[in-house]
């Protein structure tokens, strides 16, 4: 068995993903040539135009049927006539939970050519681990009295020793492998009985990785120390609704919502992972040819890496950032290059020997 050759389902899905998507494959073939793998392409013509023929995002048997695939590449599912949870518990929510990916992967870092609302740009590298599937996002409690004075809502978050355990050893083995500092956003003052919770399995967990420092930081201090000394933070791991305000909030320090990517994993590899950009299918700006494809590419990157291919994964990396360096910019970023131009000029920082 050859273990450097892939199978990708591709889910270019809507709007603006039917064009960053193809600037990714075009690339990543690239890089294969380049790095001797083999990518095979499964494109799955999933998302809201299937929904308008079908009455469903994707097949009955989707799941099954990206199940024996290496990993999955999705641009961006959502449609102006179409509710968001549609779009969300229609495909992307049933891959994240059946394939069990319960770490989403956020790395920031500031891009050449990107005005950041930060002033100290340089030190800006952090990634946000984020718990996927379980926590305040829970379907336990419901609402009474509807209508009446007596109104009320209750809903709980459910945290499980299993659930904090593997997502905290990801987080710190990733932090050993970069700065060795972890960060775990907690809240054990306000909320008493989950957050004592995982602090306790964090720091049980964070003990037994070789070179890993660990604070915990209340959530509401955490962001005000991001935005004032972003340099002070490496890793983050944090609870499910923690990580998602998180990560919106550092992307933003980034400069662009063109630019962030994102990786849904599950760290045994027993079912494929999901890769895809933080952005929307934008219909706003969809078939004008101008969207950024930064945010699939560097998706791209973490999925090479997440395969195996470090190489590959760090050249495309610096590829997109000569071509930023060298003034290739899209509009959201203040330029003039369109998506292909962009892409173009990735392909040849990757051809002129990185
Ligand atoms: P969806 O409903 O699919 O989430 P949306 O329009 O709500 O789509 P985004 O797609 O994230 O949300 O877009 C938010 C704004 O950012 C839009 O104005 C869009 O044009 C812009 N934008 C998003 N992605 C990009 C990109 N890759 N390049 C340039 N602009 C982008
Ligand atoms: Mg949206």
């Amino acid at each position: 068995m050859n273990s450097r050759r892939y199978t990708v389902d591709l889910i270019a899905g809507d709007g603006i993903g039917q064009e960053v998507v193809p600037a990714a494959t075009r690339v990543v073939d690239a890089l294969a040539r380049r790095h001797g793998f083999d990518m095979t392409w499964r494109d799955r013509n999933w998302g809201s135009a299937y929904f308008f023929e079908h009455g469903r995002m994707m097949p009955v048997d989707g799941i099954e049927q990206l199940s024996d695939g290496d990993a999955i590449l999705l641009g961006a599912v959502g449609h102006p006539d179409l509710p968001d949870h549609e779009t969300l518990w229609g495909l992307l929510i049933p891959i994240r939970r059946e394939f069990l990916q319960y770490v989403n992967l956020r790395p920031v870092r500031v891009l050449p050519g990107v005005v950041s609302p930060l002033r100290d740009v340089e030190a800006l590298d952090i990634v946000v681990v984020r718990e996927n599937v379980e926590g305040e996002y829970s379907a336990v409690g419901g609402r009474a009295y509807r209508g009446t004075t007596d109104e009320f809502a209750i809903q709980e978050a459910v945290f499980t020793r299993t659930g904090i355990t593997r997502v905290a050893r990801y987080a710190a083995q990733l932090a050993a492998t970069r700065r060795g500092s972890l960060t775990s956003a907690t809240k054990s003052n306000g909320i008493i009985h989950s957050m004592p919770f995982w602090d306790e399995v964090v720091a049980s967990v964070v003990s037994e990785v070789e070179g890993v420092r660990l604070r915990s930081t209340l959530i509401d201090a955490l962001a005000a120390a991001l935005v004032l000394r972003p340099g002070d933070f490496d890793v983050i791991v944090a609870s499910n609704l923690f990580g998602d305000i998180l990560s919106d909030l550092i992307a933003a320090l980034a400069g662009s919502i063109g630019i962030a990517p994102s990786a849904n994993i599950n760290p045994p590899r027993h079912h494929p992972s999901m890769f895809e950009p933080i952005h929307g299918s934008a219909p706003d700006i969809a078939g004008k040819g101008i969207a950024n494809p930064v945010g699939q590419l560097w998706s791209a990157s973490l999925m090479l890496d997440h395969l195996g291919e470090a190489e590959a994964a760090t050249a495309l990396m610096t590829a997109i950032e000569t071509a930023m360096s060298d003034g290739v910019l899209t509009a959201d970023l203040g330029g003039t290059a369109g998506t292909q131009e962009f892409t173009s000029a990735v392909l040849r920082a990757l051809s002129s020997g990185n």
